[in-house]
């Protein structure tokens, strides 16, 4: 699981900082969260293949969120794209790209399907092979949702160290599957609780644009990888209050509450120029804190 930030910023512009947008992988499945203007360039400029994006969740009709979708879908068609494409998202959201769609007269080389994010209530938006998708309500100004994404468990390890050289592929099989191995007597040879070791699921919490709110955490539990916007630094705690913000301190007090491994902090505002005391508040708070960096690819 890699998670690659392309946006640090937030909704006024600055020069050389962009909006959010960030690339998660999960084996060969690549998932487009947030898609602010200009998204298109950055994947282009850390060379990711906008073809292998399969799935793009939107967590709120902010512009800086979504406003790179169309011309990222419109590039889509231009270079011909089969593979279909579904965007997860808020309502309105299909209505807007359908009449962007509309009255430019374009008729796509691919099929786009849109699936509804509920801001009120945790709910399931996506199954796949290998992973599973939740979206959880945030407290913003207007229907925001944030992202759980769980890498289901892998197979059991089997831990050959243990075994003999000469080993049976077919019995490896078997212990791999979970399954204890017999020997042709039907005697119990290899128990698979001593031979094989369970690999945990991982997980991904996304947290776009929020106030704080104490009752995120129950959605992530023990996350391995929260993402936390932190639009503040904690002198404008009341700033962040009115316009529906973090700090990051209170970012920080939602990934202690988590008990999160790990959190990133982004979604920075113009205001600053440097972001060092973001870092220091939230790392007084919880630790380990990273700062979002473009470009950066943070491994879970
Ligand atoms: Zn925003
Ligand atoms: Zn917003």
């Amino acid at each position: 699981l890699e998670f690659r930030v392309l946006g640090t910023g937030s909704a006024n512009p600055q020069l050389g900082v962009h909006p959010s947008a960030f690339v998660l992988t999960i084996e060969n499945h690549l998932l487009l969260i947030d898609c602010g203007e200009g998204t298109q360039y950055q994947l282009l400029k850390y060379k990711i293949k906008p073809t292998r994006i399969k799935y793009i969740l939107i967590s709120h009709l902010h512009g800086d969120h979504y406003f790179g979708l169309i011309g990222l879908i419109c590039s889509f068609n231009l270079n011909h794209r089969t593979e279909p494409l579904t965007v997860i998202g808020p309502e309105g959201l299909e209505e807007i790209i359908l009449a962007q769609l509309k009255y430019a007269q374009s008729k796509l080389s691919f099929e786009l399907t849109f699936l509804l994010t509920n801001p009120l209530n945790t709910e399931n938006v996506l199954i796949e092979s290998t992973f599973t998708v939740f979206s959880f309500p945030l407290k913003h100004r207007i229907p925001c949702t944030g992202f759980l994404i769980t890498k289901t468990a892998p197979p059991r390890k089997v831990l050959a160290d243990l075994l003999p050289a000469n080993f049976a592929p077919v019995y490896y099989k078997l212990l791999k599957e979970g399954q204890d191995v017999y020997d042709e007597l039907g005697q119990k040879w290899y128990k698979n609780s001593e031979y094989t070791q369970a690999m945990g699921p991982k997980t991904f919490a996304y947290c776009s644009d929020t106030i704080f709110d104490a009752d995120l955490p129950k959605y992530f539990p023990n996350v391995d990888l929260l993402y936390h916007e932190a639009t503040f630094s904690e002198e404008q705690v009341d700033r962040a209050t009115f316009t529906f913000h973090s700090t990051a301190g209170q970012a920080a007090e939602i990934a202690k509450m988590a008990k999160a491994k790990q959190l990133i902090i982004g979604h920075f505002s113009s205001r600053y120029q440097s972001y060092s005391h973001f870092l220091k508040e939230s790392e007084a708070i919880f630790q380990p804190t990273m700062l979002a960096e473009e470009g950066l690819n943070y491994i879970i």
